[in-house]
């Protein structure tokens, strides 16, 4: 048995990005940008108007100013300003030649073709040519993902078609002879697979779409349906050694090197991990807590790796209520929780978690708490969090 601290390491050693692919800017949300974005120019291009006002040049006392030209967004300077004139502009348009300053019109007295100035306000409202970025700048790094804000910074440069990391292909199989589609009653001692729609539903969230296939529990039926493979194959069930667990075996028999069978980590201490060549396996404990909990902490690094990102495994220190619920354990737990905001503070509040097979308990879950192994009441604690509280 390994730690989990071990079994992150070898997942991340033995996990290649995947090659870019090249996507259109309104498919790119939520991918992983291939290679650093440079700006291609001098952002912005000019000096540009903050305001809607006046430009003026340098060496003018306040006073009246002949106005002699109108500059809006998109528009061409053409005049320079000269001594005792000012320009009407718009917020967004560059300033005309000699412009030092651009007087907001809120603080000037216009009449005719004349506008007075009383004072020359500290803030020039100007942005400088290239104050945001110059030539060759890195503006997003490789590996950023990319959501609303980063798409909108490919927008401006104008690219279009960014390359991003491919998705993995992914196959997943629900194994157990007891298992029936949600959409069945199940007879005497027959249960609903909850497995496949709790990885289709976190894997979309990683913006990957996958169809899941029931098993039987059979040795030869789950041999030929993993030597298929993909990028990664998840095996839900049979991960452990009883008579009906084929997850290791098939993946053996279908040319995998298992790297680890036991995990130090409850729930879900028979996770298992392999490789053949490029392609990942994992057998997931069929349990659905530990099935949730597997995802979290092991599977999800694995498909961060697949996509370049740097793994989301951040841990705070928050305050815990209701710690009576914790319950110590030789294996380093993972506990569901919700988060609470009380007080403007973030607080980590424990589910009611009787078994792992107990999928009532994940209702609501936001964090797990994380207690190390042989963990004693008072020793302090630290949680993952998985999803913000809406209060925030
Ligand atoms: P296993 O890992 O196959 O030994 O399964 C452990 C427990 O999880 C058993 O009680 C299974 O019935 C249950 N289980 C396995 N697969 C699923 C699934 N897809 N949905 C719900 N429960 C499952
Ligand atoms: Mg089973």
């Amino acid at each position: 048995m390994i730690s989990l601290l071990d079994a992150r390491r070898i997942i991340s050693e033995k996990t290649q990005p995947l090659s870019p692919v090249e996507v259109p800017l309104a498919e790119a949300r939520g991918r992983v940008l291939a290679q650093p974005l440079l700006a291609d120019a001098f952002y912005p291009s000019g000096d540009r108007s903050t305001m809607d006002g006046y430009a003026v040049g340098t060496g003018n006392a306040p006073g009246k100013f002949l106005v002699t030209d109108e500059l809006s967004a998109g528009s061409i300077p053409g005049r320079p300003l000269h001594p005792g004139e000012a320009i009407r502009i718009y917020t967004g348009a560059l300033l005309p030649a000699g412009a030092v300053q651009v007087v907001p019109q809120e603080l000037v007295h216009r009449e005719n073709d004349a506008v007075t100035i009383k004072a020359f306000p500290e803030n020039r409202f100007i942005r400088k040519k290239g104050s945001e970025a110059v030539p060759g700048a890195c503006v997003l790094a490789a590996g950023t993902v990319l959501r609303a804000t980063e798409l909108a910074i490919l927008a401006q440069l104008g690219v279009v078609k960014p390359k991003v990391i491919g998705l993995p292909r992914i196959q997943h199989l629900a194994t157990g002879d007891e298992l029936v589609r949600p959409e069945e009653i199940p007879t005497e001692g027959k249960i609903r697979d909850t497995n496949s729609i709790l990885l289709a539903a976190l894997l979309e969230k990683e913006g990957v779409k996958i169809q899941s296939r029931p098993i039987a529990d059979d040795l030869d039926l789950l041999t030929a349906a993993a030597g298929l493979g993909g990028d990664l194959l998840l095996i839900s069930g049979g991960a452990s050694v009883g008579e009906y667990d084929f997850g290791q075996k098939a993946l053996q028999k279908s040319g995998y090197t298992i790297h680890f069978d036991q995990v130090n980590l409850r729930p879900g201490k028979p996770l298992t991990f392999a490789t053949r060549d490029t392609s990942l396996a994992f057998v997931i404990p069929g349990n659905p807590v530990s099935h949730f909990v597997c995802w979290q902490v092991a599977i999800r690094l694995a498909l961060e790796s697949l996509a370049g990102r740097v793994p989301s495994w951040n841990f705070l220190t928050l305050p815990v209520q209701h710690r009576e619920i914790l319950s110590s354990n030789p294996r380093e737990t993972f506990w569901p929780a919700t988060i609470h905001c009380i007080d403007g503070h973030l607080t980590a509040t424990p589910l009611h978690w009787s078994t792992s097979g107990d999928t009532f308990s994940l209702a609501g879950v936001q964090a797990l708490i994380h207690l190390p192994a042989h963990w004693q009441d008072d020793d302090p604690l630290q949680t993952l969090l998985l999803d913000l509280p809406n209060t925030l």
